[in-house]
């Protein structure tokens, strides 16, 4: 029998029958594996409304109280990366290292969490006033809504939840509907740790829960990552409906490299950074500009690296799994098709497979493609699977204006020995996170992630100080205590005196 995923609501496994729900494949195999359910509008109001009933008693426990929960959850999630990871690789597809690596990322921000005492520090001003004192705190929201892509079904929830808990907010998680398993696990150990039931609860789903989320009335802010589109369409209509919003888009990270640079070095970013995770990453490469003359140099160092690479099922020590679905391969492999009509030099072609795994599963081989142009589709469009692209740039200039002439801005890399160069790009490029001889520069939690224009919708980026803001509201509180002496009618705005 397939087995079924169903909804964790107010510490618990639902019980009721869903009248719809999805396929979970394992990609390395092509097969359906199990069943998720899908929920209505009801259950996902019956998931706010525990939430909203676990919040009084959660925001008011002490921060002693929440930061050993947290420490808690912190051990029981280390003592369990390991089947963790199992059911990423199960679902998703990618190397079992790669998901390993996934929940360690997930894991430092409940480790930046567990310093929430010191995070939620307010400032004091002592007699701003004759006998006043002015002094700040911040407070949670009530029930925030977090809404997750499928190529990381446990990092990205991640970004959002340690804080929004340790904050004293309830959550309600939505994952993606393509690997729904890790966030279940995760249910369990934060009961385990003894988090209050209703705290943390994980609905199911597809447009049906994310518009109970967006619609009901006690969520009081969503985080969101996915796709640009539906990014912006969570910003708009959560914002509209008064709620406090995030929305993480798409990316198309750009690798400049100079002539200076170590070519080894940046050959060997490039196939990193472009064909981990089968390129199903937001941080992930998928443009190379060559600075000339170093054009025809990089890519052969590019294109010499890849025969070695081995493709196949993630549980076998391979270096690059399947894509996620075989609907996601097809689009992919058909922007192969599309490059190679609009005429890029295709230098390794993806599309032949040879593979470690079964012939049914959902393969796209690294693929390498040289002298594009920025009319093409390959270019211009977020592809998220192992397409390198290299563009042949005339200068350091010509370079960052495609960066910065792109929508995107999510990450970029400079690879070069000139210090000075460095310091120009990190300072001229319209990008939020950027990378110096550093490929995938994913900030560690306690800075921020996040990108600009198309890549990000919102003003907070996930975690660190802007992730403590986005969950908590700033109060100010001006108190006199009592001396009779400054009784007595007043009307005239106050000033300090
Ligand atoms: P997606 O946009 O298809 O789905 C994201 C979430 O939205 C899922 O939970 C999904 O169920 C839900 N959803 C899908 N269609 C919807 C609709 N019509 N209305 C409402 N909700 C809907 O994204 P994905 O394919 O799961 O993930 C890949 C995308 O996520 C890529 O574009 C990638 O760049 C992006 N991503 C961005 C970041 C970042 O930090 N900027 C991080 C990871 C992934």
């Amino acid at each position: 029998m397939t087995a079924r995923i169903t909804h964790w609501i107010n510490g618990q496994l639902w019980t009721g029958t869903a009248e719809r729900s999805g396929d979970v494949y394992d990609p390395a195999t092509g097969q359906v594996t199990k069943k998720v359910d899908f929920a209505s509008g009801a259950v996902l109001d019956e998931a706010v409304a525990a939430a909203k009933a676990a919040f009084p008693g959660w925001r008011d426990a002490s921060l002693t109280k929440r930061t050993q929960v947290l420490f808690a959850f912190r051990e029981i999630l280390n003592a369990n990366k390991e089947q963790v990871a199992a059911l990423i690789t199960e679902e998703h597809g990618k190397v079992l290292s790669d998901a390993l690596g996934e929940v360690t990322r997930g894991q430092e921000v409940v480790e930046f969490a567990c310093g929430i005492p010191h995070l939620l520090k307010g400032g004091f001003s002592e007699g701003v006033s004759s006998g006043v004192d002015v002094y700040s705190i911040r407070q949670p929201l009530g029930v925030v809504g977090i809404i997750s892509p499928f190529n990381f079904p446990a990092m990205v929830p991640m970004w959002f939840f340690p804080v929004a808990i340790a904050a004293g907010n309830t959550v309600v998680v939505k994952p993606s509907e393509k690997d729904p398993s890790a966030i279940m696990l995760i249910a369990q150990m934060w009961k385990q740790a003894g988090l209050p039931d209703g705290v943390f609860n994980v609905v199911h789903g597809d447009k049906e829960a994310v518009d109970g989320l967006l619609d009901n009335p006690d969520v009081k802010s969503i985080s969101f990552v996915g796709s640009t589109p539906i990014a912006r369409y969570i910003y708009e209509t959560g914002t509209r409906n008064g709620k406090r919003v995030q929305a993480l888009g798409g990316a198309k990270n750009h690798m400049l490299v100079l002539p200076d640079a170590d070519l080894d070095l940046a050959a060997d970013a490039a196939i990193n950074a472009g064909f981990g995770s089968a390129g199903e990453r937001c941080m992930a490469i998928s443009v190379v500009l060559a600075v000339d003359p170093i054009g025809d140099e990089l890519v052969a160092k590019i294109a010499e690296r890849m025969p070695p690479l081995k493709t196949g099922d993630g549980r076998r020590g391979t270096d690059m799994g399947p894509l996620v679905t075989g609907v996601h391969r097809d689009k992919v492999a058909s922007y192969v098709d599309a490059g190679e009509a609009a005429g890029a030099t295709l230098v390794a072609d993806g599309r032949i497979i040879d593979v470690d795994g079964d012939e049914a599963g959902f393969w796209l081989l690294p693929t390498l493609f040289d002298h594009v142009t920025t009319d093409m589709t390959i270019y211009t469009d977020e592809i998220f699977g192992p397409v390198l692209c290299v563009v042949r740039v005339p200068s350091y200039d010509a370079g960052v204006a495609l960066i910065n002439d792109h929508p995107y801005g999510n990450g970029t890399a400079i690879f070069t020995n000139d210090g000075g160069a460095a310091r120009r790009f990190q300072n001229e490029i319209q990008v939020g996170m950027v990378g110096i001889n550093v490929p995938i520069p994913v900030p560690m939690a306690y800075y921020s992630f996040g990108g600009w224009k198309a890549s990000l919708f919102g003003d907070s980026h996930a975690h660190g100080t802007e992730g403590v803001h986005f969950f908590t509201r700033g109060k100010v509180i001006t108190s006199r205590w009592l001396d009779p002496s400054h009784g007595g009618i007043n009307l005239g705005f106050p000033t300090q005196s």
